[in-house]
């Protein structure tokens, strides 16, 4: 049994209540680890820390700080196979996919702000009559929380906890309690490459609890969150009234859109991995399948093809591409919307089960087969809630304004993908097009210094590149008349 510890002020300790949360491996539901059960105390003392070592980190100087951060991007890359396995055992994900995606991404992230860091401008003004300069520096803004969720546990964690430091603040982090393991590997490497006491400071538990504390602490003046759009409804409830700066990045209900002049084979393979990549728990992942109506039953045929050939199966096996979803309780809310589909008129072609593996182990894990659903109006719950597994619908439409209404018709407006191989129609409806992102024939094509993020219910700010730096720092403008 592994027993994780806070990260607080240089030192891993143990939580001020002295209680601990069971954590479960999902692909055999048996509790592998004790998380600590922190609370508003651990965020005190925490916070304490963090002030303590403002001073120092936001003048030491950017070179150090990058050094700081690529020492532990070194860290995660000499260790990577411990922590894609750490990632897998704590969320089910297969190992192979943890270990091209998620841990080399938490190290890119590191690394990408490290750099950026180094080559920051702000801007200058020249006034004329009066004659006046004016220069505006972008300050560090002292204590910042940053709180993030399951799904890509040290992926999202590094995403904030990277530009947060590179910028000079200090940082209160928490990953979410479900899976808590790689933000606690990311201790160690704090310690081992001698990140100054109180820098980060990462603590574990109940997001009611330690994340509630983390939101409400007046020391702490900017948030960055990623998780349910529900939660971020009641943290910016909290945070507004304190005038904290936020940044929520929440739910998705994404559209793939295939177009009959589309470069068939590639959206085909694309869309199965857009649908049903990490058990299709990514925010970004196209749960709304539109197809134009002349292609509609083949892509229907050849998709449903690819998808009986996924390897469900056990996360550490190398084979296995379909793991477990996270826990039981997510398991049950995905059979839930899984039964409203079919209440809703929905015929399920294929999946819609949980899977008990023949394997002594693994029969108590969460698993579910990849579910494809046909028959649903775009306007149902089913296809206008976020479910976050492995269910996807499949649509047939027939002209582009049609399509367009579909995609834009939900509360949320994270990322969008769209399949033609005709540039003027790809322009004009990715013009039309209600998302903070839109991807072309690709899907998950990330460059770090693009604005991420979602419009209307999927949150609110972007992060990446200069604009995860601007929401970290404050501009404060000087102005010498002359
Ligand atoms: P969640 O909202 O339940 O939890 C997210 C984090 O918030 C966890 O660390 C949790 O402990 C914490 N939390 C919960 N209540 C809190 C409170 N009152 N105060 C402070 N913190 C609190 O989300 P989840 O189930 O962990 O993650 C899944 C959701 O995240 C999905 O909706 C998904 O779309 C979304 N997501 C969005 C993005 C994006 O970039 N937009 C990326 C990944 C996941």
């Amino acid at each position: 049994m592994l027993h994780l510890k806070n990260y607080s002020n240089g030192k891993l300790v143990a939580p001020a209540s002295n209680t601990y949360l069971d954590n479960i491996n999902p692909a055999t539901g048996k509790v592998f680890a004790q998380i600590p059960c922190s609370d508003a105390s651990d965020v005190d003392a925490a916070v304490e820390a963090a002030e303590a070592a403002f001073y120092l980190w936001s003048t030491i100087g950017v070179e150090q700080r990058a050094r700081f951060l690529n020492a532990m991007a070194d860290y995660i890359e000499a260790h990577l196979e411990d922590f894609a396995k750490a990632e897998s055992l704590d969320n089910g994900k297969p190992i192979s996919l943890a270990r091209v995606m998620d841990i080399p991404r938490g190290i890119s992230n590191l690394r990408f702000f490290a750099s950026a860091i180094q080559h920051t401008s702000t801007d200058a003004h020249h006034t004329e009559q009066p004659n006046a300069l004016n220069y505006t520096l972008r300050r560090p803004i002292g204590v910042v929380g940053c709180i993030s969720p399951w799904n890509l546990p040290l992926y999202l964690f590094t995403w904030k906890i990277a530009p947060a430091l590179a910028a000079g603040n200090c940082v209160i982090a928490k990953p979410s309690e479900v899976t808590p393991y790689t933000a606690y590997l990311l201790s160690e490497a704090a310690i081992a490459v001698g990140l100054p006491a109180g820098v980060l400071n990462i603590l574990h538990g109940n997001g009611p609890a330690v994340g509630q504390a983390i939101v409400e602490h007046p020391k702490i003046k900017a948030i960055s969150f990623t998780g349910g759009t529900k939660t971020g409804e009641h943290l910016a409830r909290t945070a507004a009234p304190m005038f904290k700066k936020l940044s929520l990045e929440l739910g998705g209900k994404n559209p793939s859109i295939i177009f009959a002049d589309c470069d068939y084979n590639n959206a085909l393979a694309t869309t199965v991995r857009s649908a049903f990549a990490n058990q299709g728990q990514i925010c970004l992942c196209g749960s709304r399948i539109f197809v134009e109506r002349s292609i509609y039953e083949q892509f229907k045929t050849d998709f449903l093809h690819k998808v009986s050939l996924l390897q469900c199966g056990n996360p550490l096996d190398d084979a296995t591409n379909f793991g477990a979803l996270v826990s039981e309780a997510h398991l049950q809310k995905v059979l839930s919307y899984i039964a409203l589909a079919k209440e809703e008129g929905g015929t399920i072609l294929c999946g819609g089960e949980r899977v008990y593996l023949d394997d002594d182990e693994l029969k108590g894990g969460f698993f579910l087969a990849p579910t494809v659903i046909e028959g649903l109006s775009p306007y149902c719950r089913t296809n206008q809630e976020e479910i976050f597994g492995p269910v996807v619908t499949i649509m047939p439409f027939d002209y582009e304004a049609e399509v367009i209404e579909y995609a834009n018709g939900t509360p949320y407006g994270l990322a969008a993908n769209m399949w033609t191989q005709n540039l003027s129609r790809a322009t004009r409806v990715a013009e039309q097009l209600h998302f903070g992102i839109v991807w072309i024939n690709c899907w998950l094509l990330r460059d770090l210094r693009t604005p991420f993020g979602g419009v209307k219910n999927s949150g609110v700010g972007r992060e990446g590149g200069w604009e995860a730096l601007r929401f970290f720092t404050e501009a404060k403008n000087v102005c010498i008349r002359y």
